[in-house]
């Protein structure tokens, strides 16, 4: 059984109100093998919602205390990303999960890399806040490009 961010399945819960319909994770969600969740909506944040980013840092910096995660026209939200994160956590433990695969680069969802705060589409090493809460707890977390790279590779 594996967590999946609810945006990969369909679920219009992205910022700008859209979705992905990645097609090797709805079939495994057809399986009865995934649950999904969008830990920003989890967290209270609206949809559609400005996008925001984590600031100087990582996620584990925004658990630790160390930064921020700010919306483009600098509102802080980190409480709604930290929240959203315990939330997800509580899913998981609640349905006994191991493995998460979420979406690549999201401040809450991102799985080694990361948007850098400058909302300039680049990337910094590191994980969002989510992400790095389920790996802190055990939790082996992939992305969605690596899934598919994966998946290429054998039967997973
Ligand atoms: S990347 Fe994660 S937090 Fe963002 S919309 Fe998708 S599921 Fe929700």
């Amino acid at each position: 059984m594996y967590l999946v961010s609810a945006c990969l399945l369909g679920v219009n819960c992205r910022y700008d109100g859209g979705c992905f319909n990645n097609e090797s994770l709805l079939e495994l969600t057809g399986r009865g093998q995934a649950i999904p969740v969008c830990p920003e909506q989890l967290g209270g944040c609206k949809t559609p919602r400005l996008p925001c980013e984590i600031c100087g840092g990582s996620g584990g910096d925004v658990l630790d205390g160390k930064c921020r995660v700010m919306s483009v026209k600098g509102e802080d939200k980190t409480d709604n990303y930290i929240s959203g994160a315990m939330e997800t956590l509580k899913i998981a433990k609640a349905c006994g999960v191991k493995k998460a695969i979420l979406k690549a680069r999201s401040p809450s969802c991102g799985c080694g890399k990361i948007y850098d705060g400058t909302f300039s589409g680049k990337t910094v090493c590191g994980n969002g806040v989510t992400a790095e809460l389920l790996i802190r707890n055990g939790i082996e977390v992939m992305s969605d490009e690596d899934f598919g790279e994966q998946r290429r590779g054998d039967d997973i």
